[in-house]
């Protein structure tokens, strides 16, 4: 059992004070609903307490400790938020989601233990979703998605629970069996439970300590025949009731007899900051986003950092490094180390007008479709006004007081390969001119992940050995960043090789790494693109067979089992979760690594679940 405790807790979106001086302890092993009007501030009280939203003032304490002063899957691991509309990844089944749940418990290569497998089992039983197990969850109800969530939610066995309106959307018989079984798992687990929930009548029904919200303060709190009252109903929620004993539960049921005349005393969030005002002109009239925005820092997935190039010097006779940075660089991260984590840069259009990212600003309020929708509607701009979006990887990130970082931000370090022939097209070849002349100063926007709701599953990383401890790394110099940012984020535990095809000699880099695997440098000099890295990985696999033993080496795949790929039309990517003891990842321009798979998966035979094959760029043609 654990306690969750609020002192002198002051929340605020920028300079609007929507909770002060409140002071809250969530009852330990005791179910408390959170109960208020539209704009009370029992949903920001609620991301106050699960520490989504920092305080300006005041602390969170769970079981004495400052919530802010543990690290992020410690403290994922004893409290758990479903926030409202959480966002699913793309394509993923129920049991891959409640699954999810369990990733605080693991460590930065996960094992999947006994532990975890019966942890998921039993949340999938808790809310009967088990026999939903194999279904996407994209075809559930919503009553269905819900129970999935708060599976994930109790696959991670946390003391202390926060759900933030879980029965929105559910038809009356759904809603009753989501707070049932949040009850069941309170009374068989002793979780302290703690629910912000708009219908007066269930808070009374399930709660074992009632909070009433009023302007960012509480109005009353206790037993809910102690705090549902006609007059609190009155200040509240400006409604006259009468209340009496519900003739199922015996608790106290509102029965509403009409609004009073004035509006309740409680102003309405103001969510309006310059990035919402931005996305006003675009998109919902101020009455709508006044009433639903929500802040992107917490419901967006992706950000658009606005940074700045802080330094700029050549790492190599091709590769420039920028080093980037800005205030809001702290939101950027995926809860574990960045290994290939992918990045988009959006190089500036000549003729912007418009920020056509405002919705995505670290500090914008936005309405939640936004975050969905955005790069449809990002798409439909002329590129002349929006810019160009291209992908890269972070060589390196230094944290603010990190000893290499002078700043005050964090800043990142994006290398990017200077390859500067004629545009054949408008647009074409845009990163590498813009990189060749940035100078320190110059802004740009970075989209990456947002902290704060996505982890170490995050999409955008594609290096994921599983359990293998031996693996091959393969790329030209595109891929150079992310495989020293890989090798240099291996622990001991890691051996295997590492094979890089640059240039030029003097692109070569000093890599330090604590694992034991072997780099080489392959320099290409005027041969083609390729020249080097298919050749190697061959010989290397050939010569030193018992690499990659245990990985059906020798049986190559029936005609048939192995689809061709089109490169004039695909950039190849296929990636996977590694099992085994090997594990491959190989990265480059698409028509040499397609020749790699070729060799190795239908040559070779080698297990296509043990290699990710990455088309990085096409020769030939512009990204996008
Ligand atoms: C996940 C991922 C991570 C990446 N990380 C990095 C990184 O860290 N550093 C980096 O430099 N690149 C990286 N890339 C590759 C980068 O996205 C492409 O090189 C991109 O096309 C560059 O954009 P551009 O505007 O300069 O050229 P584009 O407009 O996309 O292309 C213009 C022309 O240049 C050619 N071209 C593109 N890239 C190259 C190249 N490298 N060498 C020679 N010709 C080229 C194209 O074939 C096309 O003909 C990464 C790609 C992916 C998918």
């Amino acid at each position: 059992m654990a306690q969750l405790t609020a002192a002198s807790l002051q929340l605020a979106y920028d300079h609007r004070v929507v909770v002060e001086d409140l002071d809250l302890t969530l009852p330990e092993g005791k179910v408390t609903m959170i109960v208020g009007a539209n704009g009370s501030g029992k949903s920001t009280l609620l991301r106050g307490l699960s520490r989504l939203l920092p305080p300006q003032r005041g602390q969170v304490r769970l079981d004495g400790t400052d919530i802010h002063s543990l690290r992020g899957k410690e403290l994922a691991r004893r409290l758990g938020l479903l926030p409202q509309a959480p966002l699913a990844p793309d394509g993923v089944t129920v049991r891959e989601l409640v699954t999810r749940g369990r990733y605080p418990h693991q460590g930065l290569f996960p094992q999947w233990t006994d532990q975890d497998e019966q942890a998921v089992a039993e949340a999938l039983a808790l809310t009967r979703t088990d026999e939903l197990s194999g279904r996407m969850l994209d075809e559930l109800s919503g009553g269905q998605r819900q129970r999935v969530w708060i599976a994930m939610a109790l696959a991670q066995r946390t003391d202390v629970l926060l759900l933030d309106e879980p029965t929105t959307y559910l038809d009356v018989t759904h809603q009753l069996e989501v707070l049932d079984v949040v009850r069941e798992l309170n009374r068989t687990r002793g979780t302290t439970v703690g629910i912000v929930l708009h219908d007066l009548q269930l808070a009374a029904r399930y709660a074992d300590h009632l909070v009433a919200v009023r302007g960012g303060a509480i109005h009353s709190q206790g037993a809910p025949a102690d705090v549902i009252t006609a007059d609190m109903v009155r200040e509240v929620f400006a409604l006259e009731a009468l209340i009496a004993p519900d003739p199922v539960t015996g608790t106290p049921m509102v029965l509403p007899l009409g609004r009073e005349g004035a509006s309740p005393r409680v102003p309405e969030e103001d969510p309006m900051t310059p990035a919402a005002a931005a996305l006003e002109s675009t998109a919902a009239p101020r009455a709508d986003l006044a009433s639903t925005a929500v802040p992107a820092l917490e419901a967006s997935p992706q950000l658009a950092f606005p940074l700045t190039v802080a330094a700029r010097h050549m790492v190599g006779a091709n590769l420039l490094r920028l080093t980037l940075t800005g205030p809001d660089l702290h939101h950027l991260g995926v809860g574990g180390p960045l290994l290939d984590v992918r990045i988009k840069l959006i190089i500036p259009a000549p003729d912007a007008r418009e920020d056509h990212l405002a919705a995505l600003r670290p500090d914008a309020l936005a309405e939640p479709a936004a975050f969905e929708g955005w790069y449809r509607g990002w798409l439909q701009v002329d590129p002349a006004e929006r810019g160009w979006m291209r992908t890269y990887s972070i060589r390196e990130w230094r944290g603010a007081g990190h000893p290499g970082n002078l700043g005050p931000h964090p800043e990142l370090d994006i290398d990017m390969v200077l390859h500067l022939e004629e545009p054949a097209v408008p647009g074409s070849g845009v990163a590498a001119r813009w990189a060749a002349a940035a100078q320190v100063g110059d802004p740009i926007t970075l989209l990456g992940p947002n902290a704060r709701l996505v982890g170490p599953d995050y999409g955008g990383i594609e290096f994921r050995p599983g359990t293998a401890r031996r693996v091959l790394l393969a790329g030209d110099e595109t891929a150079l960043p992310a495989i020293c940012a890989v090798l240099e984020t291996l622990p001991e535990s890691f051996t295997g090789h590492a094979l890089i095809e640059v240039p030029d000699a003097a692109d070569a880099q000093r890599i330090l790494t604590r694992s034991d695997v072997e780099v080489s440098w392959l320099p290409r000099g005027d041969a083609p693109h390729g020249t080097l890295l298919d050749p190697a990985v061959r010989t290397l696999l050939d010569e030193r067979p018992e690499l990659c033993a245990e990985c059906s080496v020798g049986v190559p795949h029936e005609p048939g089992d192995f689809e061709e790929v089109d490169i004039d039309s695909t950039i190849l990517w296929e990636t996977t979760e590694g099992h085994g003891p090997f594990y491959a990842w190989l990265a480059g321009e698409a028509g040499v690594i397609t020749g790699l798979r070729r060799h190795l998966v239908k040559e070779l035979g080698v297990d296509r679940k043990q290699v990710s094959f990455m088309g990085y760029w096409r020769k030939g043609r512009a990204e996008g």
